[in-house]
């Protein structure tokens, strides 16, 4: 069998879902489990909703969940004839009766909780998969509806729910795998779940990917595709440098090194679940299905060129502490960090010296407080318009000379900080932001003027 992970944009209208129908058609001898996104913008759309119903704001709330009802109304109308879309119709406004009468119970309460936020977050995942359900079965598929919470099973942290491995396996064994072997169509919603008292749960942004891995890994999937909207991962970014080439194949690790840094197709922690039982992933775009894609693998092919790829990651923030006399002893380190744990703010480059430390952060409105939390520590300045520039590669500590090569190129450029052999696959630096474009041709033109053609496309 295999997994296709539909993303939002790939079930945005009418015309994505039919795509997505005409590419889960081409594959139904390969046992197909097809999860779904909700359409594009939907999530977003739902948790402002929520938002402006805990805020009290009844009308707000209410504004955006008929548009949200019209457009599937909408699209559900085009893709199935009137029959079908009649006894549709029914099922669709039962729902948006529902999510009404919890957007006016929030409004009611006037507060908001992460619970309360899932419930209404779901409605995204269950309402685009009951529609491609419906429209698969319009296309002549045997589609079946497989509600998510009733076999994704998840512990109780709403709105980022920790899937619960053994339990989900079993039920997705028992409920989908019979599915399979009677030829049929399996559609679910990812993102959603429901802890053991069937309560919904979604587990975290961005979540379908994971679901997609869960039920890959759960029934042992030959490979697990994830359609998106771009040809695959590319050497850079494509706005940056228009010589950006496609990765025809990737570590786990390095394109996790690369999500981390800027790259947006995928959050390869999402993919683990497949990657630790050696099942490839392959990054396809339902606007161009016959191309190749990326496939990532647990382990890295040989590759003749240095680089895979270089990201950029802008709107960063340089944070430089100097520790007064009293601090340099052991402590120092555990007292910054400790800070940054109080703040809830991830670092990402780090680099120290006797008497201070650099560190990069995501620029956001908390840094001024930590910054001020900080002060009571140490002389602390913070500096932002910085950006991470990351060059990963495997067995890049094996090469000898490797950063002569990157920064020889860069000799007219300000590094802020350097960052390389934290992981044997990338190597960071910081510099300024409106650097970027000039520095990322500059190293896609010296590493990937020439091509080993097992590796890019
Ligand atoms: N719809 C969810 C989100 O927007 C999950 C996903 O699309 O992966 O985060
Ligand atoms: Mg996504």
């Amino acid at each position: 069998m295999i997994v296709m992970k539909f993303g939002g944009t790939s079930v945005e209208d009418a015309t994505a879902i039919s795509r997505a129908a005409a590419i889960v058609k081409g594959r139904v001898g390969q046992k197909p489990v097809v999860v779904v996104s909700a359409m594009a913008k939907v999530t977003d759309q739902l948790l402002a909703m929520a938002k402006a119903a805990g805020a009290g704001d009844r009308d707000t709330a209410q504004r955006l969940c008929r548009s949200l009802q019209e457009r599937h109304y909408n699209t559900a109308g085009e893709l199935l004839g009137t029959v079908r879309f009649t006894r549709f119709h029914a099922q669709l406004e039962e729902s948006f009766q529902a999510l009404d009468e919890l957007l006016r119970g929030i409004a009611a309460v006037g507060e908001l909780t992460p619970r309360t936020t899932d419930n209404v977050a779901a409605y995204g995942e269950m309402l685009s998969s009951v529609l491609v359900t419906e429209a698969f079965v319009a296309n002549g598929l045997d589609a079946v509806l497989v509600d998510s919470r009733e076999v994704i099973v998840t512990d109780s942290t709403f709105m980022r729910a920790a899937p619960q491995f053994e339990e989900t396996n079993e039920r997705l064994l028992a409920n989908v795998r019979p599915l399979l072997d009677a030829g049929r169509v399996p559609v679910m919603g990812g993102f959603i779940g429901a802890n053991k008292a069937a309560v919904t749960t979604t587990i975290g942004r961005g979540g379908s990917d994971f679901s997609a891995s869960i039920v890959g890994a759960a029934l042992g999937a030959e490979r697990i595709e994830i359609w998106t909207d771009v040809d695959g991962m590319m050497t850079t970014d494509p706005n940056l440098c228009p010589d950006a080439r496609r990765i025809k194949v990737i570590s786990f690790d390095e394109a996790a090194e690369l999500a981390y840094f800027g790259a947006k197709v995928l959050h390869p922690a999402t993919v683990l679940p497949a990657i630790q039982k050696n099942i490839p992933v392959y990054i396809l775009n339902s606007r161009n299905p016959s191309g190749e894609g990326t496939r990532i693998t647990t382990r890295a092919p040989k590759c003749r060129n240095f680089f895979k790829a270089i990201a950029a990651k802008k709107r960063i923030t340089i944070v430089d502490v100097a520790a007064p006399r009293i601090l340099l002893a052991h402590g120092f380190l555990k007292a910054i960090f400790d800070a940054f744990d109080r703040h809830r703010i991830p670092v990402d480059v780090v680099s120290t010296s006797e008497v201070s430390v650099s560190l990069t952060l995501d620029s956001n409105e908390s840094i001024p407080a930590l910054a001020a939390d900080l002060a009571s520590l140490a002389d602390v300045k913070y500096e932002g318009r910085k950006a991470i520039v990351c060059l990963v590669g495997e067995n890049l500590r094996e090469i000898p000379g490797i950063a002569a090569h990157v920064f020889g190129e860069l000799k007219d450029i300000k590094i802020r900080m350097i960052s390389q052999g934290a992981s044997e696959i990338n190597l960071t630096f910081v510099v300024e932001e409106e650097d970027v474009p000039e520095i990322v041709r500059r190293l896609h033109k010296k590493f990937f003027s020439e091509l080993d053609p097992e590796i890019f496309a």
